[in-house]
């Protein structure tokens, strides 16, 4: 076991290039090698279990190697591994759309699928560029995001992406897009309500001003992952919907974190009835096991590309992979597991249990805020707490708090100055309970 170790990381080091990784950072440490999973648990090639703690970068919804999922792999796979959408269908992707469009908001009609969250933003802002294109009012080709958004790292999703350290280095090769502040409500001067309205105000101005040259407008509904887990103020959503709407601007909704009910909600749309015109899922969606994701939308839009193929309406996009039928059947079986054991039911239970948990961490001399929606954690570490002065970047005070969690058994990965906590939604109370001691006592070690 322990040569296996050695060889394998060996080999890591020589060859894998790692996602989000400072591989300068990575050769001075010893890597960890996932073998098996097991539940809310991961072990390594050295046999060590960990909690997955923050789900395997969000998308894991009933826990790892689950007879249900693996048997829908292996049912498909003794059918066919892969089969093309391109003009033709296979009967998993018919049946996940079909269930697609029965669990979405209303409206959503059609289901285009890729494999990642970002292709399905990528698809989402093509086809509504395309919309308007199609209609004849070309002049709508401009997109709305917000300050901090992330929506994937394809060039299309980082154009309206606005994170600095991630994007700013590509700025030269992307569409410009208009970027509106995401109500922040710890680090707004005058908290949720003044947040809250210097969005829509700014909003109202940009379309007042702009509306006949913008397509779409972007946004993570009700939680901003990637900047921190931040939650908008009650009732912002459904007044961003609005005054798209009023103003004839797509709003499409990235549920790509937030999705299968991360956030108590099967769609974090649900929590305030918003129906988006597009909407992107991905990550949850086959339950964390295999990469699909889909762009759903309306007929409305869907009609503007159905013509003659001489009028050249035709949406030209689509991967080789597209609506792969092992993905589509394990997305099926996971969203019939979600059904059957009532998990999005259960997830507000969960989630006041983890909040009573936390409930004393407001109170800590360097935790700024704790913020939560379901069970989307994020743990706002300061330096001063009176001044909410943030820990300088390059003290990694994040990395450090995660790296002492790992010590203690359980996986997570920091936002910056944010400690976050996603676990599964499948965990049960003395998992979240253990989750949580380890989470603590990481940030009482390090702060
Ligand atoms: N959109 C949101 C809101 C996300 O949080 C993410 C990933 O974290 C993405 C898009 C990109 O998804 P993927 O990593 O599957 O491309």
């Amino acid at each position: 076991m322990h040569f296996e170790y050695e060889r394998l990381s060996a080999l890591d080091k020589a060859h894998l290039w790692h996602p989000f990784t400072q591989m300068k950072d990575y050769m001075g440490a010893d890597p960890l090698i996932i073998e098996r999973g097991e539940g809310v648990m991961l072990y390594d090639v050295q046999g060590r279990g960990y909690y997955d703690g923050f789900s395997s970068v969000w998308l894991n919804v009933h826990g790892h190697n689950v007879p249900e999922l693996n048997q829908a792999v292996m049912d498909q796979l003794a059918r066919v591994a892969h089969s093309t959408l391109l003009g033709m269908a296979n009967v998993p992707s018919i049946e996940l759309a079909t269930k697609l469009v029965q669990i979405a908001p209303p409206g959503l009609n059609k289901v285009f699928y890729s494999d990642s969250g970002a292709t399905g933003v990528e698809i989402a802002i093509k086809m509504a560029f395309q919309y308007w294109h199609n209609r004849g009012i070309p002049k709508k080709k401009t997109f709305i995001t917000m300050n901090h958004a992330y929506h994937g790292d394809t060039l299309g999703a980082v154009s309206v992406g606005a994170i600095p350290l991630y994007h700013e280095v590509f700025r030269p090769m992307l569409f410009p897009a208009h970027v509106i502040p995401y109500p922040y409500p710890y680090r707004h001067a005058n908290g949720a309500a003044g947040a809250m309205e210097e969005t829509l105000e700014r909003l109202r101005t940009l379309l007042k001003a702009k509306s006949d040259e913008i397509a779409a407008m972007i946004v993570e509904p009700i939680v901003q992952g990637a900047s921190g887990i931040v939650v908008m103020p009650p009732g912002c959503l459904s007044e961003l919907a609005e005054i798209c709407k009023r103003y004839d601007v797509l709003l499409i909704a990235d549920e790509v974190a937030t999705g299968f009910g991360r956030t108590g909600e099967m769609f974090a749309c649900g929590h305030e009835g918003v129906s988006p015109d597009l909407m992107v899922v991905g990550k949850g969606l086959t339950g964390g096991y295999l990469p699909v994701a889909a762009t759903l939308t309306t007929d409305e839009v869907y009609e503007a590309f159905y013509a003659d193929y001489e009028e050249q309406k035709t949406f030209f996009h689509g991967h080789s992979f597209t609506g792969n039928p092992l993905g589509c059947s394990v997305a099926l079986a996971s969203l019939k597991l979600i059904e059957d054991r009532r998990v999005i039911e259960s997830v507000g239970a969960k989630a006041g249990f983890v909040a009573r948990k936390l409930a004393g961490l407001t109170d800590w001399p360097n935790i700024g805020e704790v913020r939560q929606k379901g069970l989307m954690i994020g743990i706002e570490l300061v330096r001063d707490k009176a001044a909410r002065e943030p820990y300088d970047w390059a003290e990694r005070i994040g990395v450090q708090v995660c790296m002492r969690a790992r010590e203690m058994g359980m996986l997570t990965r920091p936002l910056g100055n944010v400690v976050v906590f996603i676990p599964p939604l499948a965990s049960t109370e003395p998992e979240l309970d253990a989750m949580t001691e380890i989470l603590v006592q990481s940030i009482r070690d390090v702060t």
